[in-house]
C-alpha cells in the first residue's frame, strides 16, 4: 500500500493561520476584504471602498471592523 507524499512544506494554501489584523491564531479565521470608509469635509462617512487585497481575520476582528467576506472559490 503506497502512500503518496502530498502536501510538502512550502506548498500550503495561501490562507494564513493567524489573523492579519490582530495576530490572533483563533480557530475561526476567515478570508475577508477590508472595507475602508471614506469621510467628507464634515468628517461624516460619505462612501466606502473595498481593499484590493485579501486578509485573514479572526471572529473578533470580523465583528469589530467593516469588511466583506470572501467565498472559498478561487
Ligand atoms: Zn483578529
Amino acid at each position: 500500500m503506497a502512500a503518496s507524499a502530498a502536501g510538502s512544506p512550502g506548498t500550503v494554501a495561501a490562507m494564513s493561520d493567524r489573523c492579519d489584523s490582530c495576530g490572533d491564531d483563533g480557530p475561526d479565521l476567515a478570508t475577508v476584504q477590508r472595507i475602508y470608509v471614506v469621510f467628507d469635509e464634515q468628517h461624516q462617512p460619505a462612501d466606502h471602498r473595498l481593499a484590493d487585497e485579501f486578509e485573514t481575520w479572526c471572529a473578533v476582528c470580523r465583528v469589530t471592523y467593516p469588511h466583506q467576506e470572501v467565498s472559498g472559490e478561487d
